[in-house]
This record gives structure tokens, sequence and C-alpha cells, in this order.
């Protein structure tokens, strides 16, 4: 019952990602309705209820424009898990804030960067001119399309590639 569920507003832009149980809740309570499927079938004493892939709302949903939430795991995605001062792809990585936040310095998109521990040792409290290092790409908020949102769910549910492409 923890398997992902894609959840499409009512217009079919996909929203959310739920589990089984909760996009059963919300078929059966008349909330949305199945759009996929193929899942197999999920057994109670008296009947059988097809396993949903993707369902959609009946009534939308408005909401802000959505965005990519600025967390350690985001930052290092938008970077490719990779060093933004060195080009390492590491396991050692860390966050970095390229005007230090001592100085002034934001938590924000394009102030943070993906650094490893190394490099986050060399360049220390200071500015890049200060620490002589040059950053391999300029930081910048990620596109909040549903393909970059979504797109690590692809990997466990191709069947959704349809339904969040172009959105
Ligand atoms: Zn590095």
């Amino acid at each position: 019952m923890q398997v992902q569920v894609l959840v499409l507003n009512a217009n079919f832009e996909p929203i959310n990602v739920c589990n089984t149980r909760r996009a059963i809740g919300l078929i059966l309570s008349g909330k949305a309705a199945l759009i996929a499927n193929g899942r197999g079938y999920i057994r109670t004493v008296t009947q059988n209820y097809p396993r949903p892939s993707v369902i959609r709302l009946e009534h939308m949903i408005q909401r802000a424009r959505p965005s990519v939430k600025l967390t350690r795991r985001e930052i290092f995605r938008r970077d490719g898990f990779t060093c933004q001062y060195c080009g390492r792809h590491g396991t050692d990585l860390t966050i970095d804030h390229v005007l230090p936040r001592h100085l002034g310095g934001l938590h924000m998109w394009t102030n943070v960067v993906t650094a490893c521990a190394a490099c986050n040792h060399h360049k220390g409290g200071r500015r890049l001119e200060e620490a002589h290092m040059v950053l391999l790409h300029l930081p910048k908020e990620p596109p909040a399309s549903a393909r970059y949102i979504f797109g690590r769910h692809l990997i466990d549910n191709h069947e959704w590639e349809p339904f969040i492409v172009g959105w």
C-alpha cells in the first residue's frame, strides 16, 4: 500500500505523489478518478479494486506556481552531485554559500552550490576572489517543470512519463 501513485489536478497537471492507500481513499470517496492502473488488483472480501498508478482529482485545486524546494538534496541534484569548484563527483559533498553567510550571503538558489569537503575547507569563510576559486557554473534556481520535480520517480514508474511531459 506504500507504492507511489501520481496525482493529477483536474486539468491533468501533475501536482503530487501519494501512496496507494491514500489514492484508493480518494477514489472511494469520489474525490479522484483512476486514470492508469496496470499494477494488478487489491482483493477485499467483497471486491477487487484496480491498483492505481495515476489518479486525477475531480475538482481543480488552486495552488501557487510550483517551485523546487531549497534543500540539500535538491542542491546536490541541481549540481549533478558534483563539486562546483573542482568538478569532482563525490560522496563527501557539502553545501557552500558562495558569498559566506557571515558576509551577508543569503540562503537562496543563486548563492548556494555543491562543494566537496576539501574545496569547502579550502574556501573557508572567504569570498571567491579571496580564496582564488572559480565556479564551474553560475548557480541558478532550477526550473520547476514537472519533469524536474517528479523526474526522480520515473525510474520506478515509467508509465508516468506521458503524464509528466510538457508540464
Ligand atoms: Zn571540490
